[in-house]
């Protein structure tokens, strides 16, 4: 993203310009409203986010009132058509994820999996109705999605190892079984959830709401990292679940792995993320250090042993190469 003019050197007021990790101008490919789109997500993520995130990560606790702010900002279903999702393109999508993690990874998961894994499956998988009914107050970030996949047997082997079962009753569907590490589920509304049919062995989808009988979450605590998103353990109960909530375009595990494949590119633009964000905090602390009289007690900053020792290393490089 642009940042300040420099000012030219050799004047006395020189001042470099500030570190920005976007080294390429990637985001000058954007259109200018989806530049904008930017701007307003980094203005949300260094006003609305920064100031609090370290007091919530302490308490292990999600910051509730970001929701509606997150709406304001207009990063509902980036990249989806229609349902009022603000559209836009895979680019932007990936810099919009990008620019979440650059502040905060866990902040950036919320977003990831409520409008990528949890409405992405529904929109990949729903039929138009479930789309209309599901999709326009998720976009809103009026109701909030989890996705459960992972079990707490089975994690990378859900494609053919899933535990969870549903079998049909008539007009519904029984669901057994758990779902572990499943972000957001401790309060989303909308739950999709993956499981096995008994029988045919063929993996299907559904949408299960936080109060329909015989599904219950327990909170994970003491996680380390991405410490804020909240992460459930699910458990479900002979939960009985509509046939007119079965994903009706959700057949078999290609179908959930056309989702993986869809978000898997946001995991990527957040590590991408993480690194620009660590790399210009650290960046724009050492600049004052390569000229004028803050050098050596920059110097010394970037030595204090309260830095982390990652800073600490990095800095010794730096001294080394010059
Ligand atoms: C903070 C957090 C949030 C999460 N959120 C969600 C969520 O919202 N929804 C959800 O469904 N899941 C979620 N997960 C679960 C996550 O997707 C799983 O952790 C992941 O799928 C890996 O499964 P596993 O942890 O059981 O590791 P395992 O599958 O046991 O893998 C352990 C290691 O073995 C390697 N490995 C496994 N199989 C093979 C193989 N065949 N060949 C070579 N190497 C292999 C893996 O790469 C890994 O390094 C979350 C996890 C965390 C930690």
């Amino acid at each position: 993203m642009a940042t300040e003019q420099a000012k030219p050197i050799g004047k006395p007021d020189y001042a470099p310009p500030p570190i920005e990790g976007d080294f390429y101008r990637i985001a000058a490919v954007l259109t200018d409203s989806e530049r904008a789109l930017l701007k307003r997500v980094r203005e949300f993520t260094e006003g609305v986010i920064a100031p609090v995130i370290e007091d919530y990560w302490s308490r292990d606790a999600f910051p509730f009132e970001i929701i509606p702010k997150m709406a304001e900002v207009g990063i509902g279903g980036v990249g989806y058509q229609g349902y009022g999702a603000a559209g836009g393109s895979w680019l932007l999508n990936g810099l919009v994820a990008m620019e979440l993690a650059r502040v905060d990874a866990s902040v950036a998961t919320f977003w990831g999996v409520h409008t990528g894994l949890s409405a992405g499956s529904i929109y990949l998988c729903g039929d138009e109705e479930q789309k209309q009914r599901w999709l326009p107050p998720m976009m809103r970030f009026d109701k909030i999605g989890s996705f459960g996949l992972t079990e707490p047997l089975v994690g990378s082997a859900t494609s053919g190892g899933m535990m969870t079962t549903c079998r049909r009753e008539g007009d519904n569907w029984i669901l057994n079984g758990q779902k572990k590490w499943i972000g957001n589920a401790t309060f989303a509304d909308i739950n999709v959830v993956w499981a096995r049919e008994e029988g045919s062995n063929q993996v299907k989808g559904f949408v299960v709401g936080k109060d329909n009988p015989g599904f219950s979450v327990e909170k994970i605590k003491t996680k380390m990292a991405l410490r804020v998103v909240q992460n459930g353990l699910i458990t479900l109960s002979d939960c009985r679940v509509p046939e007119a909530d079965r994903l009706q375009n959700a057949n078999s595990f290609k179908d959930t792995a056309k989702v993986l494949r869809m978000t898997r590119t946001g995991v990527a633009w957040f590590a991408v993320g993480c690194q620009m964000g660590a790399y210009e905090r650290k960046a724009n602390r050492w600049i004052p250090a390569r000229s004028g009289p803050a050098r050596q007690d920059a110097r010394q900053r970037h030595i204090d042993p309260g830095d982390d020792a990652a800073s600490r290393a990095a800095t010794g490089r730096r001294r080394d190469a010059r």
